[in-house]
């Protein structure tokens, strides 16, 4: 066979899979600890109280709420401003602010956090690097962003194994592979806080050690901070990793930019809105750099989407500049952040297991359970809870409803 009959069929989607199998089983206590939604203390994904305020606000407006002409190509200019103040006024107050000043970023709306990485790594692998480094394990979708969008070299660097960060093993690594490719150009893949899918990030101490070798090895760092806000409560203080990046005076500047993919789908709950953003900081100078960096974003987005939607991007902006919106989202996420600490707490108390309350290394919605696959599967065909297959639990799917019907089978699959 050729042509269209010869096509294979793509592996499916591990998790939307899972959703569907849970969907037709017909076991009166099934639970769904697979996907990374925030679920209030009844199971129910709800609207947050800041964003239900900005959408009764858009509703009133006659004129906001008629608008259906396009955006521009990079996106509606008050999101872009609100947005570069949030990540580079409030997330960055040291060296952020001059970034602006010297007009130093590079901004587009894009399609959530999803779409902040596919723009970035066409325009990466366009014209910056020929390797991108992703740890082990990572959230899935960043290997297909990244080859689906030009990357033939995709290599991983191992970050956490038998419930443990291996920073040093990673950086040793780093450090042998990547000097060892002579003049290949090398991006690497962070997540700035709540990793997916073990929950466990580098302590700030740690992440010192791992930027000072990116910026050491020439690499070009590609924050992803899909979850802002999950882990402190504080939407500001959680983007350390970019702060850190910004303004230890020690880097001066990354010379071939840094790239910023942030999402408000999980922290403002607008997931199937698809807002979020990329920030190329550009290096300073006065060669245009950061006007022609615009220009092949702007090509970029036109010949794969056209612009960007309008409505969640109205709606984040509104959260965003509007004061006492801004104040009731800071509630909203720090609400969230405390349930999801209580899960971990109310858990550890019935299974014992220690690291769900290693507060300083665990942070929101996933927590890395270690079970096998295996185990996995028992857990699904016996007591119809569901995760994936690598052990990742998705806490905000426990409720006082269930916590004790699923830790009761927890320990039943690991006795
Ligand atoms: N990056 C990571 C690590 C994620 O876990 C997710 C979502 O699960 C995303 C990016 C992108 O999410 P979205 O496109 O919904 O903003």
């Amino acid at each position: 066979v050729s042509g269209i009959e010869a096509i294979p069929r793509a592996a499916p989607d591990r998790i939307l899979g899972l959703t569907e199998q849970f969907a037709n089983d017909l076991c009166k206590n099934k639970v769904n600890l697979t996907v990374g939604v925030y679920k209030d203390s009844w199971g129910q994904v709800t609207t947050l109280p800041s964003v239900a305020l900005a959408q009764r606000q858009i509703d009133a407006d006659v004129e906001l709420n008629t608008d259906l002409s396009y955006l521009p190509i990079t996106g509606c200019p008050e999101y872009s401003a609100s947005v570069l103040r949030f990540l580079f006024g409030e997330s960055s107050p040291g060296y952020g602010p001059r970034l602006l000043r010297e007009d130093r970023v590079s901004f587009a709306q894009t399609l959530s956090g999803t779409g902040a990485l596919a723009v970035a790594s066409k325009l990466l692998a366009l014209f910056l690097a020929e390797t991108v480094w992703i740890p082990q394990p990572s959230w899935p979708n960043h290997w297909n962003v990244f080859r689906s969008n030009g990357f033939a070299d995709i290599r991983s660097y191992p970050y956490f194994r038998d419930g443990r960060l291996v920073v040093d093993e990673w950086l040793d690594m780093l450090r042998a592979q990547v000097r060892s490719t002579g003049a290949r150009r090398h991006a690497i893949v962070l997540h700035a806080c709540c990793h997916n899918p073990t929950g466990a990030d580098p302590t700030r101490d740690e992440w010192r050690k791992i930027l000072d070798t990116i910026h050491e090895l020439q690499m070009i760092p590609v924050i992803d901070m899909a979850y802002q806000g999950l882990e402190s409560g504080n939407p500001p203080r959680d983007a350390y990793v970019l702060r850190m990046c910004l303004d230890e005076s020690r880097y001066e500047c990354w010379p071939n930019g840094l790239f910023v993919c942030q999402s408000f789908a999980k922290n403002m709950g607008l997931y199937g809105e698809r807002v979020g953003s990329l920030s190329v900081v550009v290096p300073p100078n006065e060669s245009g750099t950061r006007e022609r960096v615009d220009s092949q974003l702007k090509q970029i987005v036109r010949s794969a989407y056209s612009s960007p939607p309008g409505y969640g991007s109205r709606v984040a902006t509104l959260v965003l500049s509007k004061p006492s919106l801004r104040m009731q989202w800071y509630k909203d996420v720090a609400f969230m952040v405390g349930r999801l600490n209580q899960v971990r707490r109310d858990m550890h108390e019935l299974l014992g297991w220690p690291g769900l309350t290693n507060f300083e290394q665990q942070h929101g919605m996933f927590y890395y359970t270690g079970l096998s696959s295996k185990q996995v599967d028992l857990l699904r065909s016996k007591y119809s809870v569901y995760m994936t297959s690598d052990g990742r639990l998705s806490l905000s799917g426990v409720n006082d409803q269930n916590i004790e019907y699923v830790c009761k089978a927890l320990k039943a699959v690991t006795r």
